[in-house]
């Protein structure tokens, strides 16, 4: 589906049409990504010109006040990378872009994110069973192979609160042998120091908002945590940046992953709270924002497709 629905959006003018069309319908969009060269991020946003980057403050009080969002969208990039915060900068700052980077601030002051710990696990863990009979209600039987054992891991974090999955993910790190586990501080990819997001917040075009402290899913936490989550994570970036934080990004952003409560506590502390669910902006719920995720392999054609699909 991907290749031949998007052939006709190879030309500019087709996607010009089709874009102008579904704008007036149902307005802009924000778009999200992870990680991505800056050439690469450069040729998606080229890819949706004649739409226009503009800060996403400014799009969240049009979408508050009722007014259009038709032909604007906003830039964001979650989790706070180092070498992709660092180059994303540098280009918007260039191109003179608004660009919003969501930053988890627990890895921020040295906390490995938790599908970093996964990643870490699936490439060391030797292939093979475990007894697993420790987390018993996670793992349906109490021997796992280590097919098994990624995949459930990694269905915990849409859910699972965070002091269970750290003792989850710490245990399949024990089982490691000494030399591996010495590793983990080396290899997982170092995020983006408070010092650079001391100076990169100086600049008009560039943006730091909250992806909370943990990057737990909220929906796994009770109100009091995610209240935590959410002010503690606020305050620290306002102290560093000297700017307001007025914007939330749920970790992983899925339905089941944000729950009931998390969006009316987002309402007392932010003006908006973005997910990664999928769509255009249309008198939405502020704090239920839907997103377009973009990543590194979308083509042009491909990036214009998933903007006027919703
Ligand atoms: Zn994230």
């Amino acid at each position: 589906m991907k290749n031949i629905c998007s052939i006709p959006l190879v030309f500019p003018g087709v996607f010009h049409l089709i874009e102008s069309f579904i704008g007036r319908k149902f307005g802009g969009f924000i778009c999200c990504w992870h990680n991505l060269s800056a050439e690469r991020f450069q040729n998606h946003v080229e890819a949706l010109h004649p739409s226009k980057p503009i800060p996403l403050e400014e799009l969240v009080n049009r979408i508050r006040s009722g007014k259009s969002t038709k032909g604007c969208y906003a830039l964001t990039f979650d989790d706070g990378i180092g070498s992709t915060v660092r180059d994303i900068s540098k280009k918007c700052i260039d191109k003179g872009w608004p660009v919003t980077f969501y930053v988890p601030t627990g890895y921020l002051d040295g906390e490995i994110l938790p599908y970093q710990k996964i990643e870490f696990i699936n490439k060391y863990l030797p292939i093979g069973e475990y007894d697993v009979q420790d987390f018993s209600k996670n793992f349906k039987s109490k021997i796992a192979n280590k097919k098994k054992i990624i995949k459930t891991l990694t269905d915990l974090l849409y859910f699972e609160n965070f002091t269970v999955v750290k003792k989850t993910l710490d245990y399949f790190i024990n089982l490691l042998d000494r030399e591996k586990k010495t590793l983990l501080n080396k290899e997982f990819p170092k995020p983006i120091s408070w010092n650079e997001i001391e100076d990169l917040s100086k600049k008009k075009v560039i943006s730091f908002q909250s992806h909370s402290v943990t990057h737990t899913a909220v929906s796994g936490l009770s109100e009091k945590e995610i209240e935590y989550e959410m002010v503690k994570s606020k305050e620290i970036i306002e102290s560093h940046t000297n700017q307001k934080v007025h914007s939330f990004c749920y970790p992983y952003g899925e339905k089941k992953s944000i729950g009931e409560i998390a969006p009316r506590i987002a309402a007392k502390h932010f003006t908006s709270a973005v997910t990664l669910l999928r769509g255009r902006l249309k008198k939405n719920n502020p704090f239920y924002l839907p997103r377009i995720g973009l990543y590194r392999e979308d083509n042009s054609s491909f990036v214009r497709l998933k903007t006027v699909l919703n």
